[in-house]
């Protein structure tokens, strides 16, 4: 069985309370690795190693900084095959899709601030003839990024690649219940060079390990991603230390339908919206809104397509759902189908645990599932399920569609599907959500900033956005 190490200081080392924890293969329910219960104690190892390596990180040339990070995203490219076989593994996404999307979209994340900070110039501000202002912005120090489990190495590189490539040090948690592929990164950092303690890794449960690297003194930045409940408690803890925050948290997001959009690509891509990923990507559209006067043909079309949705074992290339990554969040799924039923909702299809055989008789799986007749306002279609559950409803007006879309404590991200250009505009300006995206899913450009509105998060990532994050500014300002 394979066991799982911390990477503290440049070495793969036991946790120092000798206690691991199981990780379990979400497609047959198995354990099939272990991996370190890290304590305070291991996390304060992790925060000094960083300390120490700060001063010479931190003065090293930006180009050699990017040419390491540059290094380790070329050995990850080198290494995609097995990295998308261990994240299919450990997650129980779909093999093809971790080949497709999460590693590669990892290894852009690593190149893509790698050479960004080669380009990041900070402001000046002129006062016309009696000062001039610059902006100097430094690494801030030690940061703590903590990453969930839905798309870990996409997400955790993410975080680390702007702290490190801005010549800050780093202490990361991936989440317990995906931590393979980190685990897998901190041996190609070592295989690169990467200089010991500039970026350590610390397994465990997000109230040990996660929670003392929010309490540390010395980590005086903090990037989260991961549920509301989790973000305030973070929030709390971190306030009173003053620490920079980045918080991504949940979503509930909108699909605005109108009858004059393009059909065809619409209903491609909201099955995609709906169901990528079992319905485990916060950026999914969970609460589908169709103008009334389209709605029985959305309906009838979308239905026959959800139902024809391979569910089956992620390492067959026609399942388009895996498994659902742990137990415990199988029945939060499952628990949220029958709340559906018990507020009236009618489910047009899926709706059940689908029962594999053989090897996978163990593993986690839920079908596609439509839901209809349920008011826009209910606790189905308020909170998040995070799963292979969507809702639709009807809409008479653009104000309805506003209403509903805008009504949930998230506002993360909103799909609308309109061919009219001035409605698109004015809607995309009263949507509540950090983004909006127009006729597409998932169409990200790394530049743009990227976020939730609401309960869905505090600050931005990507691009600028995340390089600012990580660094301290600094006016100084001459008078001339
Ligand atoms: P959690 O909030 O449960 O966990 C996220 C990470 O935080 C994990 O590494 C977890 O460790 C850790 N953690 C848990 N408690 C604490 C704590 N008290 N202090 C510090 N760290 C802690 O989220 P999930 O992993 O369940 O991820 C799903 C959630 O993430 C969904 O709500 C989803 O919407 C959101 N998400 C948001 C995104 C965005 O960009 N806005 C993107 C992707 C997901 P452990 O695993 O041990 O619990």
């Amino acid at each position: 069985m394979k066991k799982i190490h911390n990477y503290i200081n440049g070495s793969l080392v036991p946790p120092t309370g000798g206690r691991y924890l199981d990780n379990y293969n979400p497609s047959t329910g198995e354990v099939y690795s272990i991996l370190p219960d890290s304590g305070a104690e291991d996390v304060n190892r992790a925060v000094e190693a960083a300390k120490q390596a700060f001063p010479a990180w931190s003065a090293m040339r930006k180009e050699e900084r990017s040419a390491m990070l540059l290094r380790i995203s070329a050995l990850l490219e080198k290494r995609l095959e097995e990295f998308a076989l261990a994240e299919s593994l450990d997650n129980g996404k779909p093999l093809w899709l971790a080949r497709s999307v999460d590693i590669p979209r990892a290894v852009s994340n690593i190149s893509f601030f790698a050479t960004g900070a080669l380009h990041f110039a900070s402001e000046a501000h002129d006062m016309e003839g009696k000062a001039i202002n610059y902006t100097l912005r430094s690494p801030i120090g030690v940061a703590g990024c903590i990453s969930p489990w839905n798309l870990p190495l996409y997400l955790f590189t993410w975080k680390i690649a702007p702290a490190l490539a801005m010549g800050n040090c780093v202490v990361a948690k991936p989440s317990e219940i995906t931590p393979m592929t980190a685990f897998m990164l901190s041996e190609l950092c070592i295989e690169a060079g990467l200089p010991k303690g500039v970026l350590n890794i610390v397994h465990g449960r997000g109230s040990e390990a996660g929670s003392a690297i929010v309490a540390h003194t010395d980590v005086s930045v903090i990037s989260f991603t991961g549920g509301t409940k989790t973000g305030a408690a973070i929030a709390a803890a971190a306030a009173p230390k003053f620490k920079k925050l980045s918080l991504e948290l949940g979503g509930k997001n909108p699909v605005i339908v109108f009858n004059d959009c393009n059909w065809d690509e619409m209903m491609r891509k909201t099955i995609d919206s709906s169901f990528t990923n079992q319905g485990e990507i916060c950026l999914c559209g969970s609460r589908i809104l169709v103008e009334q006067t389209c709605y029985e043909r959305f309906k009838k079309e979308f239905v026959e397509k959800a139902a024809l949705l391979k569910v089956g074992n992620p390492a067959d290339d026609t399942s388009r759902l895996g498994a659902i990554v742990s137990k415990q969040h199988f029945e939060k799924i499952l628990h949220y189908i029958e709340l559906a039923k018990s507020e009236g909702g009618k489910i047009l299809c899926g709706g059940k645990a689908v029962k594999m055989e053989g090897k996978y008789a163990g593993g986690w799986y839920i079908e596609p599932t439509v839901i209809e007749g349920l008011p826009y306002n209910c606790r189905t279609n308020m909170e998040e399920i995070f799963g292979p559950v969507v809702t639709i409803m009807p809409f008479g007006t653009e104000a309805e569609a506003l209403q509903a879309a805008n009504s949930t404590e998230y506002g993360l991200t909103s799909m609308l599907w309109t061919e009219n250009l001035t409605r698109a505009h004015k809607m995309a300006a009263q949507l509540r959500s950090g983004i909006v995206w127009i006729n597409c899913w998932l169409l990200r450009d790394l530049r743009t900033p990227f976020g939730g509105m609401k309960n869905s998060g505090v600050g931005r990532e990507g691009g600028w956005e995340a390089m600012r994050f990580f660094t301290e500014p600094k006016n100084v300002c001459i008078k001339l």
